[in-house]
């Protein structure tokens, strides 16, 4: 099926413009605007004005390249990026679908390899116009030159992203080394462990050291820790269990020449709250409770449900796995048709979906029913 494209890419709320660099879409959320303009201001205003505004952009543009560093070797495997999305606290790269656990390792190596290598090419490129590598200039923290702080700063970017722990890229090379042995999951539970641990060894140690943005990093690491288990808990719930065995089996639909006073009834008399409208076999659209509320309240009870349907409705394949129909279902208003071809064999709605996960946490998977196999 090919609505996951175009359907899925919805920017990130809150990025303001967007750009295109080597193909990929990068945007930049407002905090990090409002973020890079305060610091670029503070630089102009401090002794060495133009060289910390300087320094404040080159490291902001380091972190779009290992971004793009992510999204060229994903690339390489054939997953596209929806977008690079710019926070304060560094990029995130939204890939189009997950890597498997070896793709996942060299996709993840490679931010932090683009700025080992940006730091390795300043340091050469001052050591080749002096004679000699000059390491004070890059270690000495107030008295290095510009190339040598920047050379730090991407050293200090590598090294902090290869902490092996979620949600840094060294947590998903921990990851997906694990997966080779113990599973996605388990190898997932131990990398979100040793995100919670850190994040919470980095804000204890800020505290007492007085470092408060440690802390509000640490914070950060916290919340994308837990964001990465619970996606992932959700990941195990649905992978490889087809719509089909989520799907509403017993469902009513209307014909289209059907008046919205008969569908009106229907609502009433049923519990169901998305009507597919058809012509004999053939499904011409959806009607929801939402649209047909407010055809009954513009023209009233006796226009037809044909003029009032969306015709633009989500349809999913039985055999698509429930990890990548859930995205699109999100996007629905109330319900997903499932369709074999031409043929309706069920509804996937919002609250029958919640219902499978629940049952399916508690191990009680509900018995996949038959589907005829065509053809
Ligand atoms: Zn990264």
């Amino acid at each position: 099926m090919d609505q996951r494209k175009g359907r899925n890419d919805t920017p990130t709320p809150g990025s303001l413009f967007s750009i295109s660099l080597l193909g990929v879409p990068v945007r930049f959320h407002f905090t990090f605007v409002l973020l890079a303009v305060f610091l670029v201001a503070i630089g102009l205003e401090g002794p060495s004005g133009a060289e910390a505004a300087i320094y404040v952009l080159a490291l902001f543009s380091c972190i779009l390249m290992h971004e793009l560093g992510h999204a060229l070797v994903a690339r390489h495997y054939g997953i596209g990026t929806h977008e690079i999305v710019l926070f304060p606290i560094g990029g995130v790269a939204r890939l189009e679908r997950n890597p498997k656990p070896r793709e996942e390792l060299w996709i993840a190596l490679a931010g932090p390899m683009v700025n080992l290598a940006i730091a390795a090419a300043l340091i050469g490129g001052a050591a080749a116009m002096s004679g000699s590598v000059d390491w004070n200039s890059v270690f000495a923290r107030k008295s290095g030159s510009l190339m040598g702080q920047i050379a730090a700063g991407n050293l200090l970017l590598a090294l902090f992203n290869l902490l092996p722990a979620f949600p840094m890229d060294g947590g998903r090379i921990l990851r997906s080394m694990l997966a080779l042995r113990m599973g996605e999951d388990n190898a997932t539970a131990v990398a979100a462990r040793a995100g919670r641990a850190l994040a919470i060894l980095m804000g204890l140690f800020g505290l007492i050291s007085g470092n408060f943005l440690l802390v509000f990093v640490a914070f950060f690491v916290y919340l994308g820790a837990a964001q990465e288990s619970a996606a992932v808990l959700g990941r195990s719930l649905t992978q490889g269990i087809p719509v089909s065995a989520a799907m509403v089996t017993d469902f009513r639909t209307l014909a289209h020449g059907d008046s919205i006073r008969d569908a009106a009834n229907l609502l009433l008399a049923t519990s169901q709250q998305d009507f597919p409208v058809v012509h004999g076999d053939q499904v011409l659209g959806l009607l929801g409770r939402s649209t047909l509320l407010r055809a009954m309240a513009q023209h009233g009870p006796d226009g037809y449900v044909s003029g009032a349907m969306d015709r633009d409705f989500t349809t999913l394949a039985p055999a698509m796995d429930l990890s990548e129909a859930i995205p699109l279902l999100a996007e629905t208003t109330g319900c997903a048709l499932v369709m074999d071809q031409d043929r309706l064999l069920g509804l996937l709605t919002k609250e029958n979906l919640a219902e499978f996960l629940m049952l399916r946490r508690l191990g009680m998977e509900k018995p996949k029913p038959q589907i005829a196999k065509v053809g």
